[in-house]
C-alpha cells in the first residue's frame, strides 16, 4: 500500500503519524513545496521573536526518517490523475498511489486589482514570513502595511510591530477580525492592538494595489493612498486547489469531502485548510481554516485509509488569540434568538443562545469556563435552568461546575 500524502502542514504529518502508527510496512510518501521540516504555522511568530525551534518544528526535525517516509521538499504538484491514481510534479516528474491525501491548505490572498504587483507578501507559509522577516533584519523594511484585519493579520501585525517595524493593518469593515469577533468583543481588542503601537485603520476599504511592476501603495475607496515598505495580503483563505484542475476532484472553495473526509475521487481524502467539511453545528459545508481541524480531520482521513471506518464529527468554529496582551476566545456563531453579556471594565463575556442552548461565545480578558461553554454547545444542552449565573465568570469553577461536568448527578439532585 503506497500513500502520497500533498502536504507536510499539521494535517499531512498527522496523516502521515497515524497511518505509520497503525501500518509499519506501508510505503509513505510526503511531498511540500517548502524547504525545511514541516511546520507549526502558529509557532512561526515565537520563532521569528525567540529563535526557538523545538515548538516551530513541532514533530522534529527528523520526523520524515522517523515515519520511515520518503519526503520530497521544494516539489510543486501540478496536477492530479484520479483515474490513473498518479500525481504529476512541476519538475516533469510522476508519483503513482493507491491512496492519497490532499492536504495542501491555504494560503492568504487580497482579491484586489493589482495583487499580481511583485512586492506583495503572504505571510502563510515558513518560506513567505522568512522573506518579510529577513527584509525586517536587514532594514529594508521599516514599515509595512497588512492588508486585512482578520485573526492572522492582526497577530502578524503584532509580530511585525514587536521586531520593529513600523505597521498599518487595514480592515474593510468597522471593526478588527470581523469573521472571528463581534463588534464589542473586537474594540476591546483594538485598543490592545493599538496599545502595543500597532496603527489601525477601519471602515475604508482597500480599492487597489498601485505601482509600476512592483507594488508602491495601496489606493483607498476614498482615493487615499498608504505606502510602506513592504505588503502584506491577508484579507482572505485561499485553499490551494489549483492543481486540481481537471483531476475529476469536486472543488469549490476548498475540496469538497463527505464525514469520512473521502473527495469524489476514489481513494483520494483531503484535510485541513484545503477541505470544505461539514460544521459541526450548522452543518453547512465550511473552509474552518484553524489548527484543530486540520489534525482532527488528518486523523480521520488516515484512519479511513487503514480501513478503519471513522466519521468525523465537523470542523469546529474557534480561535483563543494569545499574543493581544490581552486573552479572547471565540466560539461558535456571533447571533442568536438571546445574548447575555456580562462586563467588567475591559473584560467581556458575551453568549448567544437559541432555543435554550448556546450556539456562540465571546470571551475577552475573563476567559474562564471557555471550555465548558463548547462541551454544552456541542452537547446542545439546555441551559436555560442556569439563567443569567451562565454568563458569570465563575460559571464552569468551583461548584457552579457540577452541574455542568456530572449532568446525571445535577439531574439527581
Ligand atoms: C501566522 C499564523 C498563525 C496561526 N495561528 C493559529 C492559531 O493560533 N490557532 C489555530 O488554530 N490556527 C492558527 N493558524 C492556522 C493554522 O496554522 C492552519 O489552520 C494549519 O496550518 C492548517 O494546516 P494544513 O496542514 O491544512 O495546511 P498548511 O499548514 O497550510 O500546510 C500546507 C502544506 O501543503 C504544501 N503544499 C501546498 N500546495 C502544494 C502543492 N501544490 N504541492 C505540494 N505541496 C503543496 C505546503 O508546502 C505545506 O507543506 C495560524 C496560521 C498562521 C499562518
Amino acid at each position: 500500500m503506497k500513500t502520497v500524502i500533498i502536504g507536510t502542514g499539521p494535517a499531512g504529518i498527522t496523516a502521515a503519524e497515524v497511518l505509520r502508527r497503525h501500518d509499519p510496512d506501508s510505503e509513505l510518501v510526503l511531498l511540500s513545496t517548502e524547504h525545511e521540516p514541516p511546520y507549526s504555522p502558529p509557532a512561526m511568530a515565537d520563532h521569528f521573536l525567540t529563535g526557538r525551534r523545538d515548538t516551530l518544528f513541532w514533530k522534529g526535525e527528523d520526523v520524515a526518517a522517523r515515519l520511515d517516509a520518503t519526503e520530497l521538499r521544494g516539489v510543486h504538484v501540478v496536477s492530479v490523475d484520479s483515474a490513473g491514481r498518479q500525481v504529476a510534479l512541476s519538475d516533469g516528474r510522476t508519483i503513482g498511489y493507491d491512496a492519497l491525501v490532499i492536504a495542501s491548505g491555504s494560503r492568504l490572498h487580497a482579491p484586489l486589482p493589482g495583487n499580481e504587483l511583485t512586492g506583495i507578501h503572504d505571510f502563510k507559509s515558513l518560506d513567505a514570513a522568512r522573506r518579510v522577516v529577513a527584509g525586517v533584519r536587514d532594514g529594508s523594511v521599516r514599515s509595512a502595511l497588512v492588508v486585512g484585519a482578520g485573526f492572522i493579520g492582526v497577530e502578524l501585525s503584532l509580530l511585525l510591530t514587536e521586531l520593529g517595524v513600523h505597521v498599518t493593518v487595514l480592515g474593510r469593515r468597522g471593526w478588527l477580525m470581523p469573521r472571528v469577533l463581534d463588534p464589542e468583543t473586537a474594540a476591546v481588542a483594538e485598543q490592545a492592538v493599538r496599545a502595543r503601537g500597532v496603527e489601525v485603520v477601519l471602515g475604508v476599504p482597500a480599492k487597489q494595489f498601485v505601482g509600476d511592476g512592483a507594488v508602491e501603495g495601496v489606493e483607498l475607496v476614498d482615493g487615499t493612498v498608504l505606502r510602506a515598505d513592504a505588503f502584506v495580503a491577508a484579507t482572505g483563505v485561499k485553499p490551494h486547489v489549483e492543481f486540481l484542475g481537471g483531476s475529476g476532484i469536486d472543488s469549490d472553495w476548498g475540496v469538497a469531502v463527505d464525514d469520512r473526509m473521502r473527495t469524489s475521487a476514489a481513494g483520494v481524502y483531503a484535510a485541513g485548510d484545503v477541505a470544505e467539511a461539514q460544521d459541526r453545528l450548522t452543518g453547512e459545508r465550511y473552509v474552518h481554516a484553524i489548527f484543530p481541524n486540520a489534525v482532527a480531520q488528518a486523523e480521520v482521513a488516515a484512519l479511513n485509509i487503514l480501513g478503519i471506518d471513522t466519521a468525523y464529527a465537523g470542523a469546529e468554529s474557534m480561535n483563543s488569540l494569545k499574543h493581544l496582551g490581552i486573552p479572547i476566545v471565540s466560539l461558535g456563531a456571533m447571533e442568536g434568538e438571546d445574548k447575555l453579556q456580562w462586563r467588567d471594565g475591559d473584560a467581556m463575556r458575551t453568549l448567544w443562545l437559541t432555543d435554550g442552548r448556546i450556539v456562540g461565545a465571546r470571551l475577552a480578558g475573563e476567559i474562564r469556563g471557555a471550555g465548558v461553554y463548547r462541551t454544552l454547545m456541542l452537547r446542545r444542552d439546555d441551559v436555560r435552568r442556569y439563567g443569567t449565573r451562565l454568563v458569570d465568570p465563575r460559571f464552569g469553577t468551583g461548584d457552579l461546575a457540577l452541574p455542568v461536568l456530572m449532568p446525571e448527578l445535577a439531574r439527581a439532585g
